[in-house]
């Protein structure tokens, strides 16, 4: 038997970064960025207002009062999107929009607030003048050039993962386009005679097949691009042509759930062991101790597998535990794992030999702000490994170390939850 890390290690070892793509900007969020982004222009391009207001030579307004206000003669009215046709010299104001470029000469603007536009009509100066009832400093609602990001600098970084400030500030920049590292294409097949569609007649025997359905899911969530790949039958021909076909679908990783256990019909194992370089693990982890993992060669063309166990708690784990870590690696994405929390335990839990991923509820007393966790549900059989209800009841696992045999209630544990997005903590 091996152990949790000891698999994950061997996994990732075998597993690399894909390549990069060009990606339209509006396609770009959640996307993981494959080049530095070097500002080739300032933000702001240039030297503006921030305020509606005056733009001045701060040095006129010295003194300003509401009681004593200093006269200035009126330029010219200077837009946002167009250029200022004359200097601001001593003596006089250009009306400025937020956003319009300062003209030269002026150094600060003058909030409308602080001017006589804010006085009734009868107050102001005569037409072509604008009285100042505050002073204001060099500087003071003025937004320089390359304040935000300058030219030259790197902006975001080979690795960043995009989110909706990243888009905004590369279409700043300049990009409708950027370059990403390409999502994993992940083939998940299912296997088994026993196995029908959710649309096909339940005849006897049969179960549906779930655990393609989560597969796809899980690879989604993990950041993949999953390509469904249907039921593959308990037997030589149908499980190589599927696979087979997958290749050329041209996949980046298969995972595949069931076969890979002692059974009379786990033929995954004989036709990986023919057409590729399988091992077939038995890893310390509760649910899910069969895992096979290893590198499928057909047409010259090498696709790393993860064959993940049938039962469908045991193949969530190890999706989980085994499979996001390789796509996310994959997809460039960071932290490979789930970051761990200590939560209270509420009950007594055992464990024997091997690292127990228990279905868990795990909530925060809003009081304390300690994390609780809970590994019973009223009315579901929380901890049966083919209880796929257990993982609709959970929102994390609790994990029981290998080597502990009991945990009593009220003492602290680890969690990880699979509800809650890593970039909330
Ligand atoms: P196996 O690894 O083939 O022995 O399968 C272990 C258990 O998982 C059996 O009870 C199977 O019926 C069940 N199982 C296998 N594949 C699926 C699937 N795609 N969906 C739901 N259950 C499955
Ligand atoms: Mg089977």
């Amino acid at each position: 038997m091996i152990s949790v890390e000891q698999a994950q290690e061997h996994i990732l070892a075998h597993i690399g970064e894909l390549d990069a793509e060009p990606v339209p900007l509006f396609e770009a969020v959640g996307r993981v960025l494959a080049e530095d982004i070097v500002a080739e222009h300032n933000i702001p391009p240039f030297r503006n207002s921030a305020m509606d207001g005056y733009a001045v030579r701060a040095a006129d307004t010295d003194g300003a009062s509401p009681e004593r206000p200093i006269l200035l003669r009126v330029v010219e009215t200077v837009a946002a999107g167009t250029a200022p046709t004359a200097p601001v010299v001593p003596g006089t104001a250009a009306r400025i929009m937020t956003g319009a470029p300062m003209p030269p000469g002026a150094d600060a603007v003058v909030r409308f607030e602080e001017t006589s536009e804010a006085l009734p009509a009868e107050r102001r100066p005569p037409g072509g003048h604008i009285a100042i009832l505050r002073p204001v400093r060099p500087g003071d609602n003025v937004r320089e050039a390359g304040e935000d990001v300058s030219v030259g600098q790197t902006a975001l970084r080979r690795g960043q993962r995009l989110r909706a400030a990243e888009v905004g500030l590369l279409a700043a920049l300049g990009r409708s386009r950027v370059t990403c590292v390409r999502r994993p294409r992940v083939g998940v097949l299912a296997t088994g005679d026993e196995l029908v569609g959710p649309e096909e007649p339940l005849t006897p025997g049969k179960i549906r097949n779930s655990n393609e359905y989560t597969n796809v899911a899980l690879v989604r969530l993990a950041g993949g691009l999953p390509v469904p790949l249907g039921i593959a039958r308990d037997n030589v021909k149908d499980l190589s042509a599927k696979l087979k076909l997958a290749v050329e679908a041209g996949v980046d990783l298969l995972i595949t759930s069931a076969g890979v256990s002692v059974g009379d019909y786990d033929v995954v194992k004989h036709v990986l062991a023919a057409q590729g370089e399988v091992h077939f693990w038995q890893v310390a982890i509760k649910p899910g101790k069969p895992l096979a993992f290893g590198t499928l060669e057909v047409g010259g063309r090498p696709v790393p597998l993860l064959g993940l166990p049938g039962n469908p708690v045991a193949a969530f784990v190890a999706f989980e535990v085994f499979a996001r870590p390789a796509i996310r690696k994959m997809a460039g994405l960071r932290p490979l794992f789930r970051r761990r929390f200590r939560a209270r335990l509420q009950e007594d839990v055992t464990n024997s030999g091997r690292r127990h991923y228990m279905r868990a509820r795990v909530w925060r007393d809003d009081a304390s702000g300690q994390l609780h966790a809970t590994t019973r549900g009223s009315g579901v059989r929380v901890q049966g490994s083919g209880i796929l209800s257990s993982l609709v009841w959970a929102n994390g696992f609790v994990i029981v170390p290998e080597q502990v045999t009991f945990i009593p209630a009220g003492e602290p544990v680890d969690v990880e939850l699979f509800d809650w997005p890593e970039e909330v903590f």
